[in-house]
């Protein structure tokens, strides 16, 4: 039985992962989870999967959930309880939490953990040279879970990264795919929340609108694979049965496909080395009938262009850019800013930055703040 701890259990990857450990009774146990203050969901996943530690983020929610659960039940409180979980070395850490909140969490799982299931992308923008050193030193296995990632994970599996030729990042191109650009200043916060293939929570589902997630995953797949940004190529593959593809030296490409269903990369994270029998239905050919590729739209698209230039200067651009990005979101979600308003926040903010080129993790904190601040400055001033 291999035992699991995920941290964000209460969010889109994380309900997702629970729903293939209850498949597999057999393979897999929950040690620990941990939510940011959904104690709802939280309650109801410890009656039904017995975890021996959790942590509520929230320290007043974490208060409030003491009253009602098992005293058995081991319940830390705030960002020190979710950092004390991250260091309990388990079989397997699955990385739920979205956005830069995982950052700490992550770098304490690699100096402890010997496998890491890794869904979130933000920690590998703001910090990704420091944490591949750590991977290194340590010795840690890194498992992408996002759908691209493990595409490309598994088309490459260990084969010698010299016959690499390129990678081919495809993208589905959300929901505004076929809008046209001049009518995104009045495009309604739920057009954008609903995505043509994936079910996924409401950060990733804007960033999947705006392209700011294959930009986001243009650095996840830089970093995980160690490939320099020439050879990647983000293809729109608007039927998403493709989920990334791999060219050889040779000329020979070799893709991975599936439904669009994240429970198919986690339960492959969950499982690895080993494969195990699926509970969805699998592809159609007959129904799916064609595939098609086309360049993504620069010009409707800036957050990609804005992606493509942070990726290059490197140093804490990114994490201006992926800082902006997430107040710029938020506004937009809490109808504070119009669509059309997420990219002109990150350019603004991404021009007022001086790039730091070799940061320590103290120049990232310092840089993501100073970046949060500025973005709600920008932000404001639409208002
Ligand atoms: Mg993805």
């Amino acid at each position: 039985m291999k035992q699991i701890t995920i941290l964000g259990s209460t969010g889109s990857i994380g309900r997702n992962t629970l729903e293939v450990i209850k498949h597999f009774p057999n393979e897999f146990r929950v040690f620990g989870l941990s939510t940011n203050s959904n104690i709802r969901i939280l309650s109801d996943q410890i009656k039904k999967f017995f975890p021996e530690v959790v942590v509520v983020r929230d320290t007043f929610k974490a208060e409030r959930l003491k009253r009602n659960i098992n005293n058995k039940i081991i319940l830390l409180g705030g960002e020190d309880g979710l950092i004390e979980l991250s260091g309990i070395k388990v079989e397997l850490l699955v990385m739920a939490i979205s956005g830069s909140a995982a950052l700490f969490p992550l770098i304490k799982a690699i100096e402890t953990q010997p496998m890491i299931a890794l869904a979130n992308k933000e920690a590998l923008v703001m910090a990704g040279p420091l944490i591949n050193q750590k991977v290194k030193e340590t010795g840690t296995k890194i498992i992408p879970i996002d759908s691209e990632q493990s595409a490309i994970w598994q088309c490459l599996e260990d084969r010698d990264k010299s016959t690499l030729k390129k990678i081919y990042l495809t993208a589905s191109g959300g929901p505004l795919k076929d809008i046209d650009k001049r009518d995104f200043r009045k495009i309604s916060l739920e057009k954008v929340l609903n995505h043509p293939c994936w079910k996924m929570g409401k950060k990733i589902t804007v960033d999947s609108a705006t392209l700011m997630n294959k930009g986001l995953e243009l650095f996840e797949t830089m970093y995980l694979f160690g490939v320099d940004i020439s050879k990647i190529d983000i293809l729109i593959h608007p039927e998403a049965v493709i989920h990334s593809m791999v060219e050889f030296i040779d000329g020979s490409v070799l893709a991975q496909l599936s439904i669009t269903d994240m429970r198919i990369p986690i339960q492959y994270a969950l499982s690895y080395p080993k494969r195990l029998r699926g509970f969805l239905k699998p592809l159609n050919f007959i129904k799916i009938k064609n595939l098609t590729f086309l360049k993504p739209d620069l010009n409707k698209f800036p957050c990609l262009t804005f992606a493509y230039e942070a990726a290059k200067a490197g140093g804490t651009l990114p994490v201006v850019l992926n800082a902006s990005n997430e107040i710029a979101v938020e506004s937009f979600l809490k109808r504070r800013i119009n669509f059309s308003n997420i990219p002109k926040v990150i350019e603004k903010v991404m021009k007022l930055h001086k790039n730091i080129k070799k940061p320590t993790l103290h120049d990232i904190i310092s840089v993501h703040q100073w970046a949060r601040k500025k973005a709600e400055e920008v932000v404001n001033n639409f208002n």
